[in-house]
């Protein structure tokens, strides 16, 4: 076994990406999972109304769930919405419901909209503080991102390696620089994690050198294949961690989670930069 330290400080992680079916979810449930395995206590936040991450997490999220609309929009505290994952007794999950979908619009004429999520967090965690909060964003740069953009410090990008894969991440990156200068000055890009990777195509060689060339302090030397197993195990409400925990993709999940878990130091060091 790996040995892993956690110091007991709170890191705060979105994945995002703008583009839909990059690997946001499935990235950030198998990484909360892994890390929980490790020993770190981990909160999933489900902000996508797709509620796909509240799936794979084995979460109740039906539409007479509590979940993190009723946070954002009713203000009810993270304590009454979090339910226990069956993947790790470490692992719990803020569902999403269908409801979210219209906390979008709601939240434009709410009271410092853009700090909902930070805010009630700030307050779970005073109480029950965990070792990684993970935050699954929705494909869209809306104020349920921007939520997440400030309540995080570190965002994590998949990027899948089947297509240009540097086309169009120049918007995120503006973004996160117009949120880290008029909105949050800790979020920085801390981590990036090249997925669906298929190494017998030329095209994902290709596209992993050019990110590893742009990134090099950011992207995860563990590569997540292309696997049926990590498609799969959705639909049994598991991750792959779980479903199948010898498969290529749960041990590719496994590493990334102790790389991050590792590179305390150096995100730390990038703060501000
Ligand atoms: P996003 O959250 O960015 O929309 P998902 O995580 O939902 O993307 O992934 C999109 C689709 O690709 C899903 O059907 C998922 O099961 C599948 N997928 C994600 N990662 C892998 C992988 N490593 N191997 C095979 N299929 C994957
Ligand atoms: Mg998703």
């Amino acid at each position: 076994t790996i040995e892993v330290q956690f110091s007991g400080e709170t890191r705060v992680f979105t994945v995002s990406n703008q583009k839909g079916g990059v690997g946001k979810t499935t990235t950030a449930v198998n990484l909360a999972s892994a890390l929980a395995d490790l020993g770190a206590k981990v909160l999933v936040i489900d902000l996508d109304p797709q509620g796909n991450a509240s799936t794979a997490l084995g979460v109740k999220h039906s539409a007479d769930t509590k979940s993190i609309y009723d946070v954002l929009i009713n203000d009810l505290p993270f304590s009454e919405i979090v339910q226990d994952s069956p993947e790790s007794e470490n692992l719990r999950c803020a569902p999403s419901t269908i409801h979210l979908a219209g906390a979008e619009i709601e939240l434009v004429s709410q009271v410092a909209r853009e700090f909902r999520l930070r805010r009630a967090l700030e307050e779970f965690l005073r109480d029950d503080p965990v070792d990684f909060v993970i935050i699954d964003c929705p494909p869209s740069l809306g104020l349920l991102t921007i939520n997440a953009f400030t309540a995080a410090s570190e965002v994590l990008i998949p990027i899948q390696c089947e297509y240009y894969a540097l086309e169009g991440l120049s918007q995120l990156l503006g973004s996160i620089q117009m949120i880290q200068k008029h909105l949050n000055p800790e979020l920085h890009l801390s981590t990036i994690l090249l997925t669906m990777y298929d190494a017998r195509t030329r095209l994902a060689q290709q596209v992993a050198e050019e990110v590893r060339t742009h990134f090099p302090q950011q992207v995860l030397n563990a590569v997540i294949p292309r696997s049926v197993r990590v498609s799969e195990a959705p639909s049994f409400g598991q991750t792959v961690i779980s479903y199948d925990g010898t498969s290529a993709g749960a041990v590719a999940y496994r590493e990334a989670a102790v790389e991050i878990a590792q590179r305390k130091e150096s995100a730390a060091q990038n703060k501000g930069a």
